[in-house]
Order: C-alpha cells, then structure tokens, then sequence
C-alpha cells in the first residue's frame, strides 16, 4: 500500500468514524459484539472516565491469528450483506467492517490476540500502525481503546456527560446479559463493579443479578406460544414499576430488539394492575422463523418489522394478562403486604428504593457472587411458589368465614376469621362481587332488560355523537337500546337490569363517556371498563350506611370471588392481620 493509499484511507476512517462512533457505547457495542462472534463465555469490560479514558474488553473468545488481527483494522466492504433478511441468516450481531477501522482512526488501540498457541500485539494511533509484533499466547482478545476523539478533539463535544455515557454503555451490557445468559458479563467504571453476570444459562439468575432481589423475587415466569411465535420470559408484579419504558427487554431470535408494538402489547397486559405512566420490568423472548421478521439494519437502531403482529400482539397481552391474573396478590395477601397495586407515590419510592440499590453496589467480585448465590436460591424458590400458590391460596379463602363486628367511618368493615382481623372497603368488596357477576352474566349472553319508564335523551358535541351512533351495537350487547333522536340527540330506551335503582341515568351517561374518551377502540379492554363502571355504579358506596347483616353478605360473596382481593380498577379489597402480626404489634411474641 502506497503512503498516500494510506492517508486516505485515515482521512476516510476518521469520517466514518463519525457516523459509527457517535458515543461511548456505540465503541462498546463494536468491541463487545466481536467479543460474542468470537463465541467468548467470559467477558469483562472495563472503563475509564466513562471510557472516555479508557475502553478495554477482555474476552476468553476464540482470538485472531496474525493476519486476522491486522485485516480487522482496515475498511473493507459489508458487501456480503446484500439485503435486510441477510442479517439474520449471518449469524453474527451487528456489522463489522469498517467499524474497528474507524475506532482506530480516532483513538489509540492496543490489541493483544491469540488462538492459544502465538499471540499478536497491534498498537494503532490516530489510524497508524505503531507495534506489530508477537505477544504472550492467552487465549482470547484484549483490546484497549484509549483517548478516544484525541486527534479530533471536536468530536468529543458530542459526548454527553459522563454520566450519561456511563448509563448508556450500562442499559447496552445489561441488555447484552439478558439476551446472553450463558455469557458472563463484568462491567466497571474507574474500578468500580456496575454490571456483573455469572453466564450460569438461567434467565431468572441474570435478571436477580442485574436488577437484584426486589425486582427477581417479584417476578412470574411466562410461557406460551401461537403458530407462528414462541414467547417465553418474566413479567414483574406491578409491585414493581418503573418510570421509563426502558425496562421492557424484549429479545427476538436471541437480538435485543425495541419496537413499539410489542411495547404497547406488553403495556395492555398490565391494563387495570398500573398506572398509565408506569412500566413493567419485563424481560420478554420471542423466537421465531426469521422469514418472519425483518430488522432495520441501522447500526444504532434495533427496530423490527413482524410478520402476523396481530396474532403476536394478542399472545402478548393474553399471556401477560392471565399470567398476572392467575399468579397475583394472592401471594401478597399472605404475606400481609395488602396492597397489589401500589399507588402512584408507592411506585417512586420503590423506584428510588431501586436506584439506591444500583448507585451504592460497590462491593467486591467475590463478595458480590457469594451474595447473590445465596440470596438467589431464595428469589428462585418464590417465583416458583407463586405460580403455584394460587390453586391452595383460593380453596383456602373460600373456606374463610368472616364475621362483621363493626363498620367504621361508614367505609370499612371491620371482621373477625379465624386467624385474625380483617379489614374491608366496602365499595370495593361489594364492586368485585358485581364485577365478577356481571362478566359472568355477559360472557354467558344472559343479559335481561328492562325498558325505561321515560326513556332518557341525551344531547351531544357532533363529534361524539358520531362516536355514539358507530357503536350502537357495542351499547346493545351490554343491553342499553339507543336510537337516534334528532340532531345530536340519542334516546336510551332499554337498560341492563343490572343497574341499580334510582342510579340509573348516571350509569349509563357514565358508559356513553366511556366509547367518547376511548381513543382507540379497543372491545376487550372497553367491555371490562363497562362492566366495571356498572359494577362500581351499583354497589354500595363509601359513606353508604349500611347493616352488620347487609356486610356479612357482602363478605360472603367476597370470599367466593375469583379474585377476592381487589376491586375492578385494581384497588385492594381486603387487609388481613393474623393472630401471630397482632401478638407481633402488642409485643406479646417478640419475634
Ligand atoms: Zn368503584
Ligand atoms: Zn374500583
């Protein structure tokens, strides 16, 4: 190669270096991928700075012979990926090529690579060859990025705060993790341990071992497929939740991926156990024939188009919501943390209770693995109890007799069983009862009327009127018979005899604005708000008085119930102190 061969090839390294090396991570990502190719079971990154210093990955993969490791600085052509589907038939991750090349350009790099006989030594700086020369023969690659941007000092303006690079390469490696349980994982920061992961091959272990004992003993395992998708994975209890989308983990044919759909999917799973602004930690593995997939091959983005998204959506949201549903609370309940699903400022609290967690692990590799061993077996034991518990927990409450001694502030019961005291909202309770009676009722088509004795008529914006009049036949399936009437106006002539008496404008006023507020009709989500709102429009209120007799009944339902222990919106119906919590309270057993 000729020396002007030669500068032009820097000069056009450190163009391209600007495209691919756009932060830290994206350095990181370079280097750790390689790493994987290289089929590594071990892998150790560490910074400096951020890595604005210092970027080194050690890896224990199967490491480049001589001309192997000088060809991987120099540009040479991703020709070989001619389209899009390609990327996934090449069973490697990202796209090599020029990507090492442009590192070089822009840094000073020490490599040192063996396939376990002889080893070679490269140092490169500012894209020139400095050292080439024979090295000690550990199996495996170490490479070294230093001083990154040193030679183009206006690139490094682009970075962002240290803190924010670090929190990027961090979010990339634990992903890495999560879709890489075999491989060990060890991320540091000026020699301080952030990420580590022990390859041990259970999915369960590296979400304890990144996200720690809070978060992996909340967590339910999922497990189903249709024709043409297999998922499988954990979903947390909306115990725990977090402010950011960013831990929705989904991993499709082993590639961490981010698409919205699937995002939204998840989301829907969760309906009635979160608030809208929260998110679910959830680590979520799709696998599939990759002619049914097609991934956007930008190297910063991991978007990804699905074939049938439809069916892929619904296995999502069905099997998240079941999971939820049939695994849920009910453990909570027993161990006397009453509420399921925690309210707004709960969640920051566990949120920050969670970040604390993450920003004070400084401890030891060794200690670190000691700890987690341990504490691990514990984590792997409930997530497995609680799939199970629900079938034992459910004989066990409906054998509960609850007797009411008194209702205070009109609101709660206040009951004996025979382990204790127990609290009931009486809204609640009595809500869950008709809740479940009227999905029963609905399902099974047994819907009675009753015409109105004056119908009622209803004048509305043009624009929810034409909502109104679209969904006619929603509005006749609960039992509520509409017809137009005039301009803007609809007349309801017949209702569900579900309702309650002397309640019966608002209710239905209150499912009109129902089909008026949904943005996107979605009926499964929209009849379970109906029936919800019929449910909480024909109980009992809070402040409603109501007799020791009239409680007893509702308390007989209850316990009856599919799930006793929240409302229809997911608010907790019950408190439950044993015997043994109140001895506990009164210091009467001191432990
Ligand atoms: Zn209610
Ligand atoms: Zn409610």
């Amino acid at each position: 190669m000729s020396k002007i061969h030669v500068m032009s090839d820097i000069l056009a390294n450190k163009i391209a270096a600007g495209e691919v090396v756009e932060k830290i991570a994206s350095v990181v990502k370079e280097l750790v991928e390689n790493s994987i190719d290289a089929g590594s079971k071990k892998i150790i990154v560490n910074l400096k700075e951020s890595g604005t210093k210092l970027i080194e990955v050690i890896d224990d993969g199967s490491g480049m012979d001589k001309e192997d490791a000088l060809l991987s600085f120099q540009r040479h052509a991703t020709s070989k990926i001619s389209k899009e589907d390609d990327l996934f038939f090449i069973n490697t991750l990202g796209f090599r090529g020029e990507a090492l090349a442009s590192i070089a350009a822009v840094s000073k790099v020490d490599m040192k690579t063996s396939q376990g006989s002889d080893g070679t030594h490269i140092h490169i700086e500012g894209g020139k060859l400095i050292t080439n020369e024979k090295s000690d023969a550990r199996k495996g690659t170490t490479i070294k990025v230093e001083d990154l941007f040193y030679n183009t000092p206006a690139r490094l303006k682009y970075l962002k705060s240290l803190q924010t690079e670090l929190a990027n390469v961090t979010a990339f490696i634990e992903k890495l993790a999560l879709s890489h349980e075999n491989i060990s994982f060890t991320l540091t920061n000026n020699d301080n341990k952030i990420v580590y992961t022990s390859g041990s091959g259970d999915l369960l272990k590296v979400i304890h071992e990144i996200y720690g004992y809070t978060v992996s003993s909340n967590m339910i395992e999922i497990n189903n497929s249709n024709d043409d998708y297999d998922i499988s994975g954990y979903i947390c209890k909306p115990t725990i939740l977090k402010s950011t989308k960013s831990h929705m983990n989904v991993i499709v044919n082993g590639r961490v991926v981010s698409n919205n759909q699937v995002n939204k999917a998840i989301n829907e799973g969760y309906f009635k156990f979160k608030p809208d602004i929260k998110y679910p930690v959830v680590v979520l593995k799709i696998d599939t024939d990759p002619t049914l997939i097609d991934v956007n091959i930008h190297p910063s983005k991991n978007d990804i188009k699905f074939s049938k998204l439809d069916a892929l959506s619904e296995l999502i949201t069905k099997t998240i919501s079941d999971a939820l549903t049939n695994t849920l609370l009910v453990k909570e309940v027993e161990e006397k943390a009453p509420m399921q699903t925690p309210t707004y400022e709960e969640a920051i609290v566990v949120e920050e209770l969670l970040t604390d967690d993450n920003n004070n692990e400084q401890l030891t590799l060794t200690q670190e693995v000691v700890e987690t061993k341990d504490n691990y077996s514990d984590v792997k034991i409930k997530v497995e109890e609680s799939s199970k518990v629900r079938e034992n927990k459910n004989e066990e409450i409906r054998n509960l007799v609850l007797e009411p001694k008194a209702i205070i502030k009109k609101t709660y019961i206040v009951a004996e069983g025979e382990d204790g005291l127990y609290l009931i909202d009486q809204h609640a309770a009595h809500e869950r009862i008709n809740y479940e009676k009227t999905m029963k009722e609905f399902k099974e088509k047994k819907i009675n009327r009753t015409s109105m004795l004056i119908p009622l008529t209803i004048e509305l914006s043009s624009s929810d009127f034409i909502k109104i009049k679209e969904h006619f036949d929603t509005l006749e399936s609960f039992g509520f018979i509409c017809e137009e009437f005039g301009i803007n106006t609809v007349v309801v002539k017949e209702h569900p005899t579900w309702l309650r008496n002397g309640y019966e404008d608002e209710t239905i006023r209150k499912v009109l604005d129902l089909i008026i507020d949904e943005k996107e009709f979605d009926e499964m989500k929209f009849n379970d708000r109906v029936i919800a709102t019929i449910a909480c429009k024909s109980s009992v209120r809070a402040n409603e008085d109501i007799s020791l007799e009239q409680a007893r009944g509702i308390l007989k339902d209850l316990v009856l119930c599919d799930n006793p222990y929240n409302c229809a919106h997911g608010r907790p119906t019950i408190i439950h102190y044993s015997t043994y919590e109140l001895e506990k309270m009164f210091k009467r057993v001191m432990n």
